[in-house]
């Protein structure tokens, strides 16, 4: 089947079954394009629950699913492909964590939204890379355990010198492996451009940067900005979206495009599939929704 005929296709099952189609800013441009609304994980999640639709299709990678299910128990959750899962996510499981609360126990747990529902259900607050600095004020506690990304937590720790961060091992590959070298390689090339970084890359990458921010803030600073040209280090769909938006604008990766294989799997077939088939709705075993549901609730309601 041509493209238009599977973008025209989706479009009309939606309809007719009822479906709202979430895609994060990773998805490919085209997956992106059939969607109803494309954003960050937090943003993602709020859209899950303000919509009158009860079927969801999300198209991004497991935790985010899991999320969208935990807070909609009552609205039926569509992940397109079954093995689309977050490599940090996976680096770290519940024990992992729950030894660090043994070594720390003062500490509170504030655990990034990549990360699986078992680990959630032993954090104390969930954050997202938008309001990770915002929550670490709002919980006034003198330790924090951050997981699963260390290089979040850095850039956590970095802001609040007297609060003391326990770090996990766990990182983002696609963030983690944009070096400074490649930055400053891309920053010789393009002498007038701005480098705007998102904080799961690695602290020398954050500390030339002329903005750090989560992807949805980096397209807003890029929206507000009289300048021409970013060099935008996080993963290519983003990019993606910000040459869409503003094709006047020079949006330029750091010496090559990163790309999240797990984020990159979902394709308009698997979109459409799951509309012709909705089947294997994504759910979470029940103590462990409600354990996770506990930090997500506190999340959402300390981030407004
Ligand atoms: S870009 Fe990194 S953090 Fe995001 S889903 Fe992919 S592996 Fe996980």
């Amino acid at each position: 089947m041509e493209k238009s005929d599977i973008t025209e296709r989706i479009k009309s099952l939606q309809e007719k079954k009822g479906f709202l189609i979430l895609a994060h800013n990773y998805q490919n441009s085209e997956v992106q394009s059939v969607a109803d609304f494309v954003g960050d994980s937090l943003e993602l999640c709020k859209e899950a629950q303000k919509s009158p639709y009860s079927n969801i299709v999300l198209c991004g990678v497991s935790f985010m699913a899991e999320t969208a299910a935990i807070l909609n128990p009552d609205k039926n959750v569509y992940l397109p492909e079954k093995n689309a899962h977050c490599t940090m996510a996976q680096m770290l499981t519940p024990d992992a964590v729950l030894a660090l609360k043994k070594n720390h126990p003062s500490a509170q747990v504030m655990c990034y939204v990549n990360s699986s529902a078992e680990v959630k259900s032993v954090s104390d607050i969930i954050c997202t890379s938008s309001n990770a600095i915002l929550l670490a004020r709002k919980i006034e506690s003198e330790e924090i355990i951050f997981v699963p990304d260390r290089n979040l937590g850095t850039y956590v720790s970095k802001s609040f010198p007297e609060i003391k961060v326990w770090l996990a091992p766990a990182f983002c590959y696609v963030h983690h492996e944009i070096y400074p070298e490649d930055v400053i390689k891309t920053k010789e090339k393009f002498p007038a451009s701005l480098i705007l970084s998102h904080p799961e890359c690695q602290d020398p990458v954050l500390q030339i940067s002329d903005f750090v921010g989560s992807t949805s803030a980096i397209l807003k600073y890029v929206s507000a900005s009289a300048e021409k040209e970013f060099i935008v280090c996080t993963e290519e769909g983003m990019l993606e979206r910000m040459r869409i938006v503003h094709p006047h604008k020079n949006i330029i990766s750091p010496l090559m495009p990163r790309l999240c294989y797990g984020m990159k799997k979902t394709s308009l077939q698997s979109v459409l599939s799951v509309l012709e088939n909705p089947s294997d709705k994504i759910s979470v075993p029940y103590p462990i929704a409600e354990k996770a549901f506990i930090p997500i609730k506190r999340m959402m309601d300390l981030s407004v």
